[in-house]
């Protein structure tokens, strides 16, 4: 049994159907478990395109799914949600992202294939990322740093 915690976001159309839409998919599905999810916290939009604020969120999903087989699971919900990749970082329906893996004995499990690195490699930069992750997962530590400290940095680099 693997714990994962996937990243979600959306800035385009009812952001909050889509949302709630991937939980439903996920929780849906053959070999998870259980889902459930921090709190949608409303963001505003990173990178170079001009676009909308995005809802965002973590959800902690058990399965038994290994993570190439997960992956193709929540590409597949992307899809559903009529995701189009036109433009790179541009606005999008449904965005989710693996952002962490443990086994069934709390350890990380770590991902280096060509279609799947885990951890995500951008995570531990992202406060939109990390503020929901804290809520579900607050003993959470990165590297011997906990979370608190991380977000306590990023917050004092922003101000
Ligand atoms: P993006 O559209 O920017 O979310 O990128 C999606 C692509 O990134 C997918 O087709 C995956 O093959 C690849 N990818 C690499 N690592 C991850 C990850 N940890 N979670 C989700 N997708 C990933």
């Amino acid at each position: 049994m693997y714990t994962y915690y996937i990243g979600i976001g959306s800035n385009l159309g009812d952001r909050e159907v889509y949302l709630a839409f991937a939980v439903s998919e996920l929780t849906n599905t053959d070999g998870v478990h259980s889902v459930s999810h921090s709190s949608w916290i409303e963001t505003p939009p990173w990178g170079p395109v001009e676009q909308g604020p995005f809802l965002n969120g973590i959800l902690k999903v058990e399965s038994t799914l290994t993570p190439l087989v997960m992956l193709d699971t929540i590409l597949h919900i992307e899809r559903l949600a009529g995701r189009q990749r036109e433009i790179h970082w541009g606005p999008r329906t449904l965005d989710l992202d693996i952002v962490w893996i443990e086994d069934e004995f709390g350890h990380p499990v770590r991902v280096t294939e060509a279609t799947l690195v885990v951890p995500h490699p951008y995570f531990w930069e992202r406060q939109f990322v990390l503020e929901p992750l804290q809520e579900v997962y607050p003993t959470f530590t990165y590297e011997g740093v906990s979370i608190d400290s991380r977000l306590e940095a990023l917050r004092i680099v922003e101000a």
